[in-house]
């Protein structure tokens, strides 16, 4: 299911700062490497041991006053589609206006929980004035401040409380992979060549739903479920707003899948966009492969044209190490079908589970020579390593002083591990515990 969390409301209100009070500092160093500061539109937070993306319509909305009342309605609208939870933002200094009351409108028509917060009451007068929006007739309307902080924490709470579960530990599912990338990179043609033409007819009968399609592979031993994404033109012309549709499907995609294959286009390279859902798929912890694609376009290939070029998308994907990259031409039908073996061997080295005895055996010694720098006179040792019941790899180091571990180290060890076991094209996780 979905864990997306959409923060809709006119223009002004606050949307993005609230929503930069939600993803904390964290999401600044992507917008470092991507230097756009306008996609800055979507990221993880945490809260209450349940994590999920943020989305901030205000991103998408240009801001000629003609143009925005339809993009607002109809990025309403998908919201209400793709969304878990809307928080609906609206301004106490302005009053309830037309825009307010009629977005209002269309989010108690919908199914999807909303939370509506007044915004900027900032001190006990206006938090008399704010009063008057319980009259827009939400059960669950909070009062805060995004600029203080005051307030966000109770509607951290009622988010929370509305999303489901963090996903269990579930054995022998069929593994889920979402394609994604920039429009016309080619991931419908993708598509199309793996399912077959049969899907399109799929695509038009699930255009209306809230889900995302998922289509079963299941051919020359190999099964998976492909994450539709690629439906999105014909969905668009209803909306409208292609890009803000685009990244709600592409979040939500990523969301629910175990590997992402990102496309890029072999004339571009990596671009802002994909750097931006490359954060994205880091922080969720999904595996990756990459996939450049329209290669039979680039003229005179010499041998070093694919390393040179893997080179360069390496250094552009850090803090991703160990990635499959992949040349392939969808057109020509070369090299289509490595991309379904490089998703599913990360998803075997993203499900694997290490026994403890074998993970201390292999690393302690290592480790011991070369230990954590001790910390104001403190010397840390590490006792030993367990692997945690997550979903992703992620590994526990026990020792006596964790919280006077630099975090360089943890680079060290992630490298240590990544030479020790295959973790190709998977994020791993590690942190330390007290022993
Ligand atoms: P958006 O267009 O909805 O994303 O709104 P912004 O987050 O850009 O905020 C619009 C303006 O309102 C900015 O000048 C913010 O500093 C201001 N603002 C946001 N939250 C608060 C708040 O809680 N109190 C006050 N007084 N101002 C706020
Ligand atoms: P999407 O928007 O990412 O789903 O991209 P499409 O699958 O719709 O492809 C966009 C365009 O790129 C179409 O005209 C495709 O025929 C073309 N295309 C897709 N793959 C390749 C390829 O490998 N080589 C070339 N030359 N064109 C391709």
């Amino acid at each position: 299911m979905s864990k997306i969390v959409a923060i809709v409301g006119r223009p002004n209100v606050g949307k993005s700062t609230f929503y930069n009070r939600l993803i904390g500092e964290r999401q600044a160093i992507i917008d470092n490497v991507s230097g756009v500061t306008r996609d800055r539109i979507y990221g993880t937070c945490e809260w209450n041991g349940k994590s999920f993306t943020v989305v901030d319509t205000g991103g998408f909305v240009k801001n000629s006053s003609d143009v925005f009342e339809s993009a607002i309605r109809s990025q309403v609208q998908i919201a209400i589609e793709e969304a878990a939870v809307i928080v609906f933002i609206t301004d106490v200094t302005t009053g309830i206006t037309d825009l307010d009351e009629e977005v209002a409108n269309l989010l108690r028509r919908a199914n999807t929980p909303i939370i509506l917060c007044v915004n900027k009451v900032d001190n006990h007068t206006r938090e008399i004035s704010a009063n008057e929006f319980w009259s827009l007739g939400f059960e669950e309307t909070y009062f805060l401040s995004s600029i203080s902080g005051s307030g966000t924490g109770e509607v951290l709470d009622a988010i929370t409380e509305k999303l489901p579960e963090n996903e269990e530990e579930e054995e022998n599912l069929i593994p889920k992979f979402a394609i994604i990338g920039q429009p016309n990179v080619g991931k419908s043609s993708l598509t199309n060549s793996l399912l077959g033409e049969e899907r399109n007819i799929v695509t038009d009968i699930a255009g209306t739903t809230r889900d995302s399609i998922h289509s079963h592979y299941n051919k020359f031993g190999k099964e998976f479920l492909l994450i539709d994404t690629a439906g999105i033109r014909k969905k668009a012309k209803v909306h409208e707003d292609l890009e803000f549709y685009s990244v709600m499907r592409a979040v939500g995609a990523i969301e629910e899948s175990d590997v992402c294959i990102l496309m890029v286009d072999a004339q571009t390279g990596i671009e802002a966009q994909d750097m931006n859902l490359l954060g994205l798929v880091h922080k969720r912890r999904k595996g990756l492969v990459i996939v450049v694609n329209k290669w039979d376009l680039i003229e005179n290939k010499e041998t070093n044209t694919a390393k040179e070029f893997t080179e360069k998308i390496k250094r552009k994907i850090s803090p991703f190490k160990d990635v499959p990259i992949l040349f392939v031409s969808v057109l020509e039908k070369q090299r289509i079908f490595k991309v379904v073996e490089a998703a599913l061997e990360v998803n075997e080295s993203r499900n694997q589970k290490i026994k403890t005895s074998v993970l201390n055996n292999l690393l302690l010694d290592e480790i011991d020579r070369n230990p954590p720098p001790a910390n104001r006179g403190r010397i840390i040792k590490i006792k030993y390593v367990q692997q945690l019941p997550t979903k992703h790899p992620a590994f526990a180091f026990f020792c006596n002083h964790p919280k006077h571990i630099k975090a360089n180290y943890k680079g060290f060890l992630e490298n240590l591990m990544r030479k020790h076991f295959d973790f190709t094209g998977t994020p791993i996780s590690i942190v330390f515990k007290e022993k």
